[in-house]
C-alpha cells in the first residue's frame, strides 16, 4: 500500500507525455498547448481611435470655441492621408488608425458640425493629449509571448490565437480512453435490476467525467467476473492510451481484474492507496510494439471510491499525459462550517458542499454521507474534504484542504 503522494509520484514518473500535433485554431479548444505562442504584429498594429468622433491636436481644443476645419474622413479598414494640423480635424470612427499631428479623439457627442463650412465646433474647454486612442502596440508587441506552453485552451482563449494569426495551433495529443465496468451484478441503465443486480452507475459516470475533459470514450460495454468473458474485453481496451476498469480489484473471490491484466503483460505500479474511499485502486502500464506505453486504472467498484480514484489519480495521470502545467491536483485550503468527526486511520475525502462566508475565506459543510457506495452525497458536493488520517473530531473552523469536483 503506497500513500497519496507516494501514488502521485509514482504516476508522474511512469507516465510518457504524448507526442506533439498541429491542428487547426477551430478545434484547439480543450487541448494543451505545447509550444509559446509569439504574436506576428503589434496590437493594436497602428494608433487606433477608441470613439466615434474627430481626430484632433489637443491644443486646438480650448474655452474659445475656434472651429476646426474638416480635412478628411477615416472609417475603420482606411488610412489617413493627411497629417491634421493646427485648426484642423478628421472626422474619425472607431478602430481607425489615427492620422498623424492628431494625439486625441473627441466623440461625437460633444461635436458640432457646420456642413456648410466644412467645420466642427469641440463643445470642451481642454482635452487632455492621448484622450480615446490607444497607442500602437500597448496590448502586446511583434514577438511577444502570447501564450506559454502546458497552457489548456480555453474557448475564450481561441478569440487572441485569431488575433495574432494562429491558423494552427501545437498541441498534445488526446489520449484515446476505453471503460469497462465490470461485476456480475450490473446492468445497463436501461434495464430494470432483477434479483441482486443493479444498475452501472460508473460507466456513465466515468464517460462523462472523461468526455468534460474533451476525451473520446469507447465504452466497451459491462465485464462479467469470468476470465473467458472479460479477457476479450480486456484486450479490447489495452489498444488504448488509457483504460479505466471499475471494480474487481479488491479482495474477493471474484475480483480478477489485476490478476487478468498481469496475464496480458500490464506491470502493476501500484495497488492500493492509503486513501478512503478507494483504497484498492490499482495502476499499471504496459509498452506497446510502437515504444510507447498504455496505462491502466483499476477503481473500486463502489461509485464514491470509483470517483475519489479518478479524481485524484486518473486526472493526474491525464494531465500528464498531455503534459498540463497546472496539475488539478492542488487542492484549495477551506475551514469547515460546523464540528465534524472522523473516524478510521486512512486520509478520508468526504464529500462537502461551500456555505457563504461573511469574508474572503473558502467555508465547506461536510455532507451526510453513508460511505463509498452513496452517491446521494455526491450529488450536492462541490468538493471533497481531504481530513487527515486519524479518528477525532474537529471543530468549526478547522481548516482542511478542498479538492474541488
Ligand atoms: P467490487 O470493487 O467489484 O468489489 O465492487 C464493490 C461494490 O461496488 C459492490 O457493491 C458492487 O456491486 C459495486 N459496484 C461495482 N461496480 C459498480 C458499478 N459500475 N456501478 C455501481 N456499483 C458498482
Ligand atoms: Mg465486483
Amino acid at each position: 500500500m503506497v500513500s497519496i503522494e507516494e501514488a502521485f509520484s509514482l504516476i508522474r514518473d511512469t507516465v510518457i507525455p504524448l507526442a506533439e500535433q498541429s491542428i487547426p485554431l477551430s478545434e484547439s479548444a480543450g487541448h494543451i498547448l505545447r509550444r509559446s505562442v509569439v504574436a506576428d504584429r503589434d496590437s493594436p498594429p497602428w494608433r487606433k481611435s477608441m470613439m466615434d468622433g474627430f481626430a484632433v491636436r489637443a491644443s486646438d481644443v480650448t474655452a474659445n470655441r475656434t472651429p476646426l476645419k474638416i480635412i478628411e474622413t477615416v472609417t475603420a479598414g482606411d488610412s489617413p492621408k493627411r497629417s491634421v494640423e493646427p485648426s484642423q480635424a478628421t472626422r474619425i470612427m472607431t478602430g481607425a488608425p489615427v492620422p498623424e499631428g492628431a494625439d486625441a479623439i473627441v466623440m461625437i457627442e460633444q461635436c458640432k458640425i457646420d456642413k456648410e463650412s466644412m467645420t466642427v465646433v469641440i463643445e470642451l474647454d481642454s482635452i487632455p493629449p492621448g484622450k480615446h486612442l490607444m497607442e500602437k502596440a500597448t496590448n502586446f508587441a511583434s514577438g511577444d509571448e502570447i501564450f506559454q506552453p502546458r497552457r489548456r485552451i480555453r474557448p475564450l482563449d481561441i478569440g487572441l490565437l485569431a488575433e495574432i494569426g494562429a491558423t494552427t495551433v501545437p498541441v498534445s495529443f488526446k489520449p484515446t480512453v476505453a471503460i469497462l465496468p465490470t461485476g456480475n451484478e450490473l446492468v445497463g441503465v436501461d434495464e430494470f435490476p432483477s434479483g441482486a443486480q443493479i444498475r452501472n452507475s460508473n460507466g456513465p459516470m466515468l464517460k462523462a467525467m472523461l468526455e468534460s475533459r474533451g476525451l473520446d470514450v469507447t465504452d466497451l460495454g459491462i465485464g462479467l467476473d469470468d476470465p473467458d468473458q472479460m479477457n476479450p474485453l480486456l484486450k479490447q481496451g489495452l489498444k488504448h492510451d488509457l483504460f479505466l476498469l471499475s471494480g474487481g480489484v479488491s479482495a474477493g473471490t471474484l475480483d480478477l481484474v489485476p490478476h487478468l491484466l498481469s496475464q496480458l503483460g500490464v506491470e502493476k505500479v501500484f495497488h492500493s492507496v492509503k486513501v478512503k474511499p478507494g483504497k484498492p485502486i490499482y495502476f499499471g502500464f504496459h509498452s506497446r510494439a510502437d515504444g510507447s506505453r498504455g496505462y491502466v486504472f483499476g477503481l473500486p467498484g463502489n461509485p464514491v471510491s470509483s470517483l475519489v480514484g479518478f479524481r485524484l489519480f486518473v486526472e493526474e495521470a491525464i494531465s500528464r499525459m498531455c503534459l498540463e502545467a497546472k496539475s488539478k491536483s492542488t487542492p484549495q485550503l477551506a475551514k469547515l462550517s460546523k464540528d465534524h468527526e472522523t473516524r478510521g486511520d486512512r486520509p478520508t475525502f468526504w464529500p462537502a458542499k461551500r456555505v457563504a462566508s461573511p469574508d474572503a475565506t473558502l467555508v465547506v459543510e461536510p455532507l451526510n454521507w453513508n460511505g463509498s457506495s452513496d452517491l446521494v452525497a455526491l450529488g450536492h458536493a462541490e468538493g471533497l474534504i481531504a481530513f487527515p488520517p486519524e479518528g477525532k473530531l474537529y471543530p468549526v473552523g478547522s481548516e482542511f484542504p478542498f479538492w474541488v469536483l
